[in-house]
């Protein structure tokens, strides 16, 4: 029996077996960190270590990271928060989108990247406080300009969110260069644990509570935190710092795939091929081949990849950021992500090319003539 190859990394990272040892000591210690004797004590500082760590993943200072429970609360409590109208793109994340449902979108190009003077027209329409936009894409891996964004957000006297979920611990982000005021993380995507994650707040800025509870998180996000998770995340976050190689390894990994696949079918396109990327993702289509035939074949053989429509996983249907990158909705069908990350190996491309080629070439066989039958 083969090991399984998982390559999708980009729904959720396995955990790193240093993250797995650092929970389970924590889930060991008794101790609530609002309280004042010795556990209590004990508690908060491994709550503080954490917290640190995750700061100093995007180069901030602790005081600036709000532990939640995940990307999806940091960016509705962003959302939720605004207190006027907001501004965001065609291609964010489902958690930024439904957050605020009447929002102006601004368009991207074929390849996924924000259209700047899209952008800039809908902030003269509607004069928005808050713009939101992702730092890399769920689905294509596609840096976006957020940069270029922020200058023009500040032009007009709007503050910036950035979804940097699935670019956290895959980019360098240093929140002061970014300038953005409000930046989502997730621990589970940079092998870190399910259910915890953090809004980093740019200088001076204090965010809207969702919550209503007692005073943890400085009354921005009550409830006693999730020490286990947060220690998890806080060592997720140290491991991605001391691995410097990361970038290197899944680029070659990713680089080796595409070249691969578009060498057996050179009709096969990598969406969002053309921008910069993250280095562990490929958006991948199989002329001909629908994506749900793609997701059972490759699971049939103990690889796990998902459909570019599916970081809400199980959610089956047209992608709405191929959909903006107006790719041809009959190329989009066939479109899947294959997504790395710290455990792939080369053998992972193998097993996957070797797969891939294999389908493809029984879809290319013509169909054999059915004998007639006896009248
Ligand atoms: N934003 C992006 C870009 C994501 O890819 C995801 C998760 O897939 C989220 C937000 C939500 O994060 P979480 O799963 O921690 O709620």
């Amino acid at each position: 029996m083969l090991r399984p190859s998982y390559l999708d990394y980009n729904a959720t990272a396995p955990v790193k077996p240093e993250v797995v040892a650092a929970m389970a000591a924590a889930l060991e210690r008794t101790g609530n960190p609002s309280s004042v004797h010795g556990f209590g004590r004990e508690a908060r500082r491994q709550l503080e270590r954490a917290r640190a760590a995750v700061a100093a993943l995007v180069g901030a200072a602790p005081g600036q990271v709000v532990f939640t429970s995940g990307g999806t609360e940091a960016n509705n409590q962003v959302l939720c928060g605004a207190r006027g109208p907001v501004v965001t793109s065609a291609v964010e994340h489902d958690s930024v989108l439904a957050a605020v449902p009447g929002a102006a979108q601004a368009a991207v190009d074929a390849e996924g990247r924000i259209d700047l003077a899209h952008l800039e027209g809908q902030l003269a329409r509607t004069s928005p406080t808050l713009v939101s936009v992702m730092l890399a894409n769920n689905e294509t891996g596609v840096i976006q300009p957020v940069g270029d964004v922020v200058g023009l957000a500040r032009r007009h006297g709007a503050r910036v969110h950035c979804d940097a979920v699935q670019a956290g611990g895959k980019l360098a982000i240093d929140l002061a260069a970014l300038g953005v005021d409000f930046l989502a993380l997730s621990a589970h995507k940079l092998g870190g644990p399910q259910g915890v994650g953090a809004l980093v707040l740019g200088a001076g800025v204090e965010p809207a509570a969702l919550l209503r509870g007692g005073g943890q998180e400085r009354r921005w996000r009550p409830g006693t935190e999730n020490l286990p998770g947060i220690v998890g995340f806080g060592r997720a976050c140290e491991l991605a710092m001391a691995d410097a190689d990361w970038r290197r390894r899944t680029g070659t990994l990713r680089d080796e795939l595409e070249a691969r696949i578009t060498a057996i079918a050179p009709g096969a396109q990598v969406l969002g091929g053309g921008a910069e990327r993250l280095p562990n993702t490929s958006c991948l289509t199989m002329p001909g081949v629908g994506n749900q035939t793609q997701l059972i074949e490759f699971d049939l053989a103990g690889i796990a990849v998902s459909t570019g429509s599916a970081c809400s996983s199980g959610k089956v249907g047209p992608s709405h950021v191929l959909a903006a990158m107006a790719v041809d909705p009959a190329a989009a069908a066939t479109a899947i992500r294959v997504s790395f990350g710290w455990a792939s190996t080369a053998d992972d491309v193998e097993r996957f090319a070797l797969v891939w080629s294999r389908l493809y070439a029984r879809t290319r066989r013509p169909e054999r003539r059915r004998m007639p039958e006896p009248a």
